[in-house]
């Protein structure tokens, strides 16, 4: 049974964002539901006010600029941003990751917005968008603020998001010439949230040096983890299979996985190792197919 609270539906963003500063943290926000009646039910969450905004259309969008880069709305919904012909274009590795993300149903209803606030380390976007180099718009109201995808989770389905405060929009920049990105995770069957997932994206110099490395972990600490230490194996080298091999190795150690029924610590360490080492090694295929 869910707890009692009074339900509100906002037509604009400034409503919804003068809802959240009147009732502030006995507010909460709810689009797809798809997470958040779950932990309502759960009891995790009690809000006494609930701010539906499922129905704000102004945060529904996908926009592509070749100097900008893409604009996603924190209410675009998983389907949309895998069907996009310019997400499709220009940055294929967020189509490829919402096309494993659960099934056609949960994507048509989800959304970006939702999936990232919810905070789950091992919720797939959140990865892809710190290898990508993302950055999300936060607002209250009359503010607004900037932050790293890489610095938006704090801990295990808690992200730095105030009481009075909604994500707006995932901002991507363009990447540079000769990037390769790609993301898998290890599945049980295809869509089911992932055991482990790496995301890797690679920039190779005219030598076909490695100039930069992001590295990525799903489900491998509790956050959504950046592996800087297994960057730097890479970056400045020629990538060869042996510090593939490595970076994985490093990865490895920089993660802290948690021991559940879907495996235990050490099966997802060994994971990160075969899925770095494999997920690198596309990400630096695709750059040959990067301009
Ligand atoms: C069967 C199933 C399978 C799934 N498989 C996967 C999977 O394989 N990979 C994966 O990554 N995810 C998976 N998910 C998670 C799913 O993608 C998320 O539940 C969904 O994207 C959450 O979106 P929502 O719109 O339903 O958010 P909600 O449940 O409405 O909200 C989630 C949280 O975010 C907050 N919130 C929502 N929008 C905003 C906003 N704009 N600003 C501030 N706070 C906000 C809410 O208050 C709540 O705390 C699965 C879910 C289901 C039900």
């Amino acid at each position: 049974m869910l707890a009692a609270f009074e339900y509100f539906a906002p037509k604009t963003v400034e409503e919804a964002l003068s809802l959240l500063s009147k009732y502030k943290d006995k507010a909460k926000m709810i689009a797809g539901g798809q997470s958040m009646l779950v932990v309502m039910k759960q009891r995790l969450l009690t809000p006494e006010y609930l701010i539906d905004i499922k129905g704000l259309t102004a945060l529904d969008y996908i926009k592509y600029d070749e100097k900008q880069g893409l604009r996603i709305g924190a209410l675009t919904i998983h389907r949309a941003i895998e069907k996009s012909p310019d997400i499709q274009k220009h940055f294929g590795v967020l189509s490829e990751m919402e096309g494993n993300l659960a099934t056609i149903q949960t994507r048509n209803w989800g959304t970006i917005g939702g999936n990232l606030c919810h905070s789950d380390p091992a919720g797939d976007p959140a990865t892809v968008f710190i290898v990508l180099k993302a950055r999300f718009k936060l607002a209250s109201s009359g503010k607004e603020r900037i932050i790293e995808a890489e610095d938006f989770s704090t801990d295990y389905l808690e992200a730095d998001l105030k009481p009075n405060e909604m994500l707006i929009e995932i901002q991507v920049p363009n990447p540079p010439p000769h990037t390769g990105t790609a993301y898998e995770k290890l599945m049980v069957m295809k869509g089911d949230m992932g055991v482990v997932g790496a995301a890797v994206s690679i920039t190779l110099d005219s030598k076909g040096g490695c100039q930069d490395a992001r590295i990525a972990l799903s489900n491998a600490a509790s956050i959504p983890l950046r592996a800087k230490k297994a960057e730097k194996v890479l970056i400045g080298k020629t990538i060869n299979d042996g510090l593939l091999t490595e970076a994985g190795e490093v990865a490895a150690t920089e993660a802290d996985p948690p021991n559940d029924v879907h495996g235990s610590a050490e099966y997802r360490r060994e994971m990160v190792k075969v899925f770095v080492k494999r997920v690198a090694r596309l990400a630096l295929e695709k750059t040959k197919a990067a301009r």
